[in-house]
């Protein structure tokens, strides 16, 4: 029978928490003692151990290619990993966007440390192990699985600063849950494009658009050190007038500039005429990035660049 793989990187799920209530890094990871894991067939990895905040695209790239060894030994039935929950989203949807494989993909982590009152790590794990190993998992892309749910990738986000619910998927709900007895899939899912790229050599900036946004923010960035930007902007994908000089001097430098939308339901579309309008955005060369946050639409646009994607081939990859 082959095996889970179960991959630490780090995060509370490995942390312990001292009497005072501040939280410390363990050197070992702590659930690997414990006697529920020994009853499921798992071997065990440790990659980097970082609280998740440390955590940077050339980690989730060093993760990404490790996997994919991993993968193709063709000794696994399927993968967890487990990673802090602050940036867990943008790790998983970055092996989701580079790991090629039908075998279940699963991270999880924890918002309580491994000693604390009602700890949701040991849960969590067991549970990311049963979904990865289950035939239902098959050929679904990278999946989340916290609290009962299974969520994917590029639509769950951490919803909650501390409530063990903390991961959602706002526009779509969770695509299955876990329960005692089984694992149920009530959504189905399409795994997205995969990108081969070996480095990660892109500087893509993310910034949030607010009333009275002032343009030096903008105007502080070097075009000639800056690939792409994207901008988490206003509503169906609007910026403030105060903005546009900026990004318009940026487009003529060759950056690319992405929107998506602040709000976390809906699609952006380039609707509004007036000045910082989404229609006039569109027209001077903006993207719009559907279905996407602002930190993940950054990951996907980096292995853009990386692959010398041109404008049209940018626009399609962010249109669905
Ligand atoms: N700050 C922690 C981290 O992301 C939170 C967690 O793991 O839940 O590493």
């Amino acid at each position: 029978m082959k095996k889970t793989l179960v991959i630490h990187t780090g995060g509370t799920i490995s942390m312990k928490e001292n009497p005072d209530g501040s939280v410390v890094e363990t050197d070992s990871h702590p659930l690997s003692s414990e006697d529920l894991l020994k009853s499921h067939s798992i071997e065990e990895e440790n990659v980097f151990h970082l609280p998740s905040p440390h955590v940077t695209p050339a980690h989730m790239l060093t993760l990404a290619n490790y996997m994919k060894e991993k993968v193709s030994s063709g000794k696994y039935a399927g993968i967890v990993v487990t990673h802090g929950t602050d940036t867990l989203e943008e790790t998983a949807y970055f092996v989701d966007l580079c790991v090629n494989t039908a075998i279940p993909i699963v991270f999880t982590g924890a918002m309580r440390s491994s000693n604390e009152l009602g700890s949701d790590g040991l849960y969590n794990l067991i549970c990311a192990i049963r979904v990865a190993s289950h035939r239902k998992s098959i050929q679904r892309g990278v999946l989340v699985v916290m609290n009962d749910e299974i969520h994917t990738a590029q639509y769950v986000t951490k919803t909650s600063t501390s409530n063990v619910a903390t991961f959602q998927s706002p526009q779509f709900g969770p695509v299955g849950m876990v329960t005692k007895q089984d694992v149920y899939y009530y959504q189905k899912t399409y795994h997205e494009e995969i990108f081969d790229i070996s480095a990660l050599s892109k500087n893509v900036l993310l910034l949030k658009a607010y009333a009275g946004m002032p343009k030096e923010l903008i105007e502080m960035m070097d075009p000639a050190k800056t690939d792409g930007l994207i901008i988490e902007a206003l509503g169906q994908g609007n910026v403030p007038p105060s903005i546009v000089p900026a990004i318009q001097h940026l487009l003529q430098h060759n950056v690319t500039v992405l929107l998506v939308s602040r709000c976390y339901k809906g699609i952006v579309q380039p609707t509004y005429q007036y000045e910082g309008g989404g229609r006039t955005l569109l027209d001077e060369g903006v993207i719009f990035a559907n279905h996407l946050n602002g930190p993940k639409a950054r990951l996907k646009l980096m292995l853009l660049l990386e692959n010398d994607a041109s404008h049209q081939e940018m626009i399609n990859a962010f249109k669905d």
